[in-house]
């Protein structure tokens, strides 16, 4: 195979109490890349569709992500890429991890699968480290495994798949500002007290069990952070509203996407999460704030092969 074309799926961090630990991919939101090999040796980005970013390898995070790979092959030639990107960057959905995953995912493929997921990870980790200084895993881990992943420990470098239960939805409003990551980090305080920890941990837990065992109340009940969402929130106008809301219309629970702005609802079934769609963007006409509202199933594949 000399070229393939791959759907780069959004993801959701910091899924409520698995803050910095566990993330989730979608299905209905992603970006299209494509890539080839040549003869010629390193990597360069040769279009880019939807999004104004850097055509240097070094500086766009697909660049630099299939370098890492690139250098840890015995491949002799090189790869080109085009990226159709329609995750808008600093939405809070992955949109740097998406170019990251798809990138190594699509050369992987290219060179006979070499690398294992775990390894296409870490590769795609300096992707993240470009676009945010911190190789963080929480979005790249989803995009390339599929489904709920568990970022159980960075050293050594430990990822869970979690299964996803069939019949779960995401709806995901992103509010058209900026929020820079760097400023939801800042207002995060460092420490926690016990009692802070043994709610979050629990609920954890349970959120875990809930979807080994497709149990959706379980899941709602999990669906908790008592510890980052009431301040990052701060920054989200309407976050509040759209959040009752979302349960009133038959949401099982929700949360900050990522570090925001993007705000997420989970729910059973694709009408509920419809409804909760109709619910939020009724509620967010009233904030004056524009916004694109996105409904997808949880995707189970990660990145895959459309062409
Ligand atoms: P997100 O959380 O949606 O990934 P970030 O703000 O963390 O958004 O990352 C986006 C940053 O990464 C921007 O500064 C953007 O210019 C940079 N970047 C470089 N290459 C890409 C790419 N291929 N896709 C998205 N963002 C990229």
């Amino acid at each position: 195979m000399e070229e393939i074309k791959v759907f780069c799926p959004g993801t959701i961090a910091n899924v409520s109490c698995g803050f910095d630990v566990l993330g989730l991919a979608l299905d209905a939101v992603g970006d299209e890349m494509t890539v080839r090999k040549t003869s010629e040796k390193g990597i360069r980005i040769v279009k880019i569709r939807g999004q104004e970013l850097p055509l240097q390898t070094e500086k766009n995070v697909a660049g630099v992500a299939g370098l890492a790979l690139l250098t840890a092959s015995n491949y002799e030639g090189g790869f080109e890429i085009e990226i159709d990107k329609r995750i808008k960057p600093g939405s809070g959905i992955g949109s740097s991890a998406a170019s990251s995953a798809g990138a190594v995912w699509a050369m992987n493929e290219l060179l006979g699968k070499p690398f294992s997921q775990l390894e296409l990870v870490q590769f795609a980790m300096q992707g993240e480290k470009l676009a945010s200084e911190v190789a963080h895993a929480d979005n790249v881990a989803p995009a390339i495994y599929g489904g709920f992943t568990l970022v159980r420990s960075y050293q050594p470098l430990d990822i869970v798949p979690i299964p996803t239960p069939d019949d779960l939805y995401a709806t995901v409003i992103h509010p058209q500002i900026e929020i820079k990551t760097s400023d939801s980090r800042k207002i995060l305080r460092t420490t926690i007290s016990m009692e802070q920890g043994i709610q979050q941990w629990g609920n954890l837990g349970g959120l875990i069990a809930g979807l080994f065992r497709s149990d959706y109340e379980l899941i709602g009940r999990s669906l908790e952070d008592h510890i980052v969402e009431p301040i990052r929130s701060i920054l989200i106008p309407g976050f509040d509203a759209v959040k009752a809301n979302a349960l009133k219309a038959g949401a099982l629970g929700g949360g900050i996407s990522g570090s925001g702005p993007s705000i997420f609802a989970l729910s059973k079934g694709r009408e509920t999460a419809e409804y909760v769609a109709q619910s939020i963007q009724e509620t967010y006409k009233t904030v004056g704030i524009p916004f694109d509202i996105h409904i997808s199933k949880i995707n189970a594949q990660g990145v895959k092969q459309i062409s």
